[in-house]
């Protein structure tokens, strides 16, 4: 895909799994990338795998749950790269496993903090930018459990179904702007956050999949691309399902 020679790409949580992938994957098809995340020798290793590879890349810390280091994120990102085409805000946690009634404002704060207003932080301050140089593309990662509930994770299930409502409301306010919004809603995918989800036992999880396996990062990744690319052209306001098949049961 020639058409990301030249752009500039943004991962949030891009040290570890689905972000790492689409991180590398943006490099492969020629963009210049902007590894985020809050921990700087997980981002930084992403960085050295770009290099390695002969990609452009460079670290930003930030915690997305930090209006601050969103703004700087930002700023710094144009100051290196003079422009910011693509986003992928990926950045996000599982939280603690309890009913809702054992979720304290605490927990309930924590991971609402990080998956839901990290999200809407980013946008707001990447929005900004796009408007200034007449357009961009963002990609948003929600998950199934922002089309379906799931026991036990009521704030990453309310952060994720509210995803894809600031997803449908940002792509409505910026559809004549150039700048297109979208979502990705993962199933059960093989990274670091699943492994500590099943406490190491992944696969017992693939006999949930109709798919009967796992998904992997790179398959979430394509459709990231994808999305950021003019083969979706007209695609805006929308969640795509990534999921073997989980949601039609
Ligand atoms: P992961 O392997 O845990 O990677 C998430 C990355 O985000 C980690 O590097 C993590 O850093 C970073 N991060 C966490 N909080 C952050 C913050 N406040 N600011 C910046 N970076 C932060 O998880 P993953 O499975 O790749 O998940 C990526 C996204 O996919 C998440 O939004 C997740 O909800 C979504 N998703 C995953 C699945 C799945 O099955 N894996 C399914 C549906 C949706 P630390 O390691 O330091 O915490």
């Amino acid at each position: 895909m020639e058409e990301f020679q030249y752009k500039v790409a943004l991962i949030t949580g891009a040290g570890s799994g689905i972000g790492r992938e689409t991180a590398k994957m943006f490099a492969k098809y020629g963009a210049q990338v902007v590894v985020s995340d809050q921990d700087e020798t997980s981002g930084q290793g992403t960085v050295n795998m770009i290099r390695e590879l002969g990609g452009k890349s460079t670290f930003i810390k930030c915690n997305v749950a930090v209006e601050a280091e969103v703004q700087e994120l930002i700023s710094k990102t144009v100051k290196e790269y003079g422009r910011l085409d693509c986003v992928f805000n990926n950045a996000g946690i599982e939280g603690k496993s309890q009913t809702i009634n054992e979720c304290t404002r605490e927990s309930w704060d924590t991971t609402v903090s990080v998956d839901l207003t990290g999200v809407w932080l980013c946008m707001k301050y990447e929005i900004e930018v796009m408007q200034k140089f007449g357009g961009g593309k963002i990609v948003n990662c929600s998950s199934i459990a922002g089309i379906i509930g799931f026991e036990n994770l009521s704030p990453y299930v309310a952060s994720k179904h509210g995803i894809i409502g600031l997803t449908k409301t940002a792509a409505l306010e910026f559809a004549k702007k150039g700048i297109r919004i979208n979502a990705v809603c993962p199933g059960v995918i093989e990274t670091p956050m699943l492994r500590r989800f099943t406490q190491g036992d992944v696969e017992s999880m693939a006999k949930e999949v109709p798919m009967g396996r796992i998904g992997q990062p790179n398959e979430i990744a394509e459709t990231v691309i994808w999305l950021c690319s003019d083969k979706s052209s007209y695609i805006t306001g929308q969640a795509i399902i990534i999921d073997g098949g989980w949601t039609s049961k």
